[in-house]
């Protein structure tokens, strides 16, 4: 029986959360912890095509509102279920999880938060780390990987403007249930050095 170390890992699509999250991964695993990266959007997404309500996982964000809602408490349901009971069967201390994620989702209703109260009450976070870089990085990276692009957050005033709400949105969350709050920064080619920020952070919660 482990001790579950939680952290949601939130980032606006391209800035690099899960090229950062595998080498966190990598170095964690390294000294003796078990580690695991659950990503939110999957397990929305499987509850919602099985459902025939949408066909690829940028339709997620526009669905009604009320749709998107029904998932979302599905989804924390099953993924606090199922890291429970993987940290109940891992033979370490401790079990880190690291939950990828959005803190905020511009969806068609306007900006939609993506740990309300009834998410972070269920998931219990320890930490909120948010992953941030160069806006012109940022779309740089959308434009390389084709399925991160998104017509909607290519422009390099938005993303700004996005990141500095998403820092007021992860605040709001994380004192809803007393975690902390960390902003990290993924420079070009410096993934290493994140990923490093990272596992600092995790060591001391
Ligand atoms: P991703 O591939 O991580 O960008 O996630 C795909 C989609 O899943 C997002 O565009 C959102 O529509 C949805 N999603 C991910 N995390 C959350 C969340 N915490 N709350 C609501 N929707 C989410
Ligand atoms: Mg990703």
């Amino acid at each position: 029986m482990a001790t579950l170390r939680l952290l949601i890992v939130a980032g606006l699509p391209g800035v690099g959360k899960s090229t950062v999250l595998s080498k966190v991964k990598d170095m964690l695993q390294a000294r003796g912890h078990e580690v695991e990266i659950i990503n939110y959007g999957d397990f929305m997404f499987t509850l919602l095509k099985n459902k025939g309500l949408v066909k690829s996982r940028d339709d997620v964000r526009h669905l009604p509102l009320e749709d998107q809602r029904n998932a979302q408490r599905l989804a924390v349901k099953e993924m606090r279920n199922y890291l429970e009971r993987k940290a109940a069967s891992s033979t370490s201390d401790v079990f880190v999880a690291f939950v990828d994620t959005h803190v905020l989702i511009k969806t068609d209703s306007g900006l939609w938060p993506g740990m309300p109260e009834y998410v972070v009450k269920e998931l219990r976070p320890d930490s909120f780390v948010l992953v941030e870089a160069e806006p012109k990085e940022i779309i740089s990276r959308q434009l390389r990987d084709t399925s991160r692009y998104r017509a909607d957050y290519a422009d390099e005033n938005l993303i700004k403007e996005l990141i500095e709400l998403m820092r007021i949105f992860a605040i709001a969350s994380a004192t809803l249930v007393g975690a902390s709050v960390n902003f990290i920064k993924n420079k070009e080619g410096r993934v290493e050095e994140a990923a490093e920020e990272l596992m600092k952070i995790v060591e001391r919660l």
